[in-house]
């Protein structure tokens, strides 16, 4: 992985999603087209988690819109919003970050959260009591990968949004991969994972929470829940993508 990195200095690196060469030295990771036509997610979407609708019948038997998962297990966060549906260009985008240590994908991406946050959450951004935070990578795989994307992520967004950045939560137990698990086994599996790190205060503060992608929103949902136990007043949660199969796109 350091080699890599070194190697993107000397070497001209191409674009990962279409190829095109970004020039000998060039800070880009992607390539401004394949920014610009990334898959942006419509509404309507559910106000909570902010996936969208498997049907129009799900929307419609929803007297309040919100989605299934939603008002069966309401998630402890306020609020969570994703740039794109983790399909295609952006799926690829997230993996090659995630995986083959680009760590300098967070400048492209840190500004598309940072916008999102302004488009959803707009007004609600300001004031002295806001902070930036991350959901943390478990130590394990910290060693593996070198980095924290979210943490990556996180400082990316603040920055943009010219908002503090506070590493407040740590991961307390290695979870198992969340991947494939049933909902209720998901949450019992992340009971406990996350808390405060020493000398961090959450009370009376409201947060912003970056991570790169939400499956169930489970993993979101126990750290705002650390959060809220710690008296915070409010936790939003904005991620690069969202997984949402079998979703339905209204034609307009
Ligand atoms: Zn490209
Ligand atoms: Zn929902």
């Amino acid at each position: 992985m350091l080699l890599s990195g070194a190697l993107d200095f000397v070497l001209p690196r191409a674009c990962p999603l279409c190829g095109v060469s970004l020039g000998l030295g060039s800070p880009r990771v992607v390539c401004p087209p394949c920014l610009d036509g990334l898959e942006r997610l419509q509404p309507p979407w559910c106000p909570c988690c902010g996936k969208p609708f498997a049907s129009e019948a799900a929307l419609a038997h929803s007297p309040d819109h919100l989605c299934a998962a939603c008002r069966e297990s309401p998630p402890a966060f306020d609020l969570a919003r994703a740039v794109g549906p983790m399909e295609g260009q952006l799926r690829e985008l997230v993996h090659h970050f995630k995986f083959h240590g680009r760590a300098a994908a967070a400048r492209e991406l840190g500004p598309l959260l940072g916008r999102l946050a302004e488009e959803e959450m707009g007004g609600l951004l300001a004031g002295d009591d806001l902070r930036v935070t991350h959901v943390p990578i478990s130590p394990a795989r910290w060693r593996e990968r070198g980095f924290d994307q979210s943490e990556l992520l996180a400082r990316r967004t603040a920055e943009w949004l010219g908002l503090p950045f506070e590493t407040i939560l740590e991961r307390r137990k290695e979870t198992s991969p969340q991947t494939g698990l049933p909902g209720r086994q998901r949450r019992r599996n992340l009971r406990g994972a996350f808390g405060l790190r020493r000398g961090t205060e959450a009370a009376g503060k409201r947060f912003l929470l970056v991570d790169d992608v939400l499956t169930t929103g489970s993993t979101a949902s126990a750290c705002a829940h650390a959060l809220k136990a710690a008296k915070a007043e409010a936790v939003w949660v904005v991620t690069v993508a969202t997984v949402a199969p079998g979703r339905w796109i209204p034609d307009n």
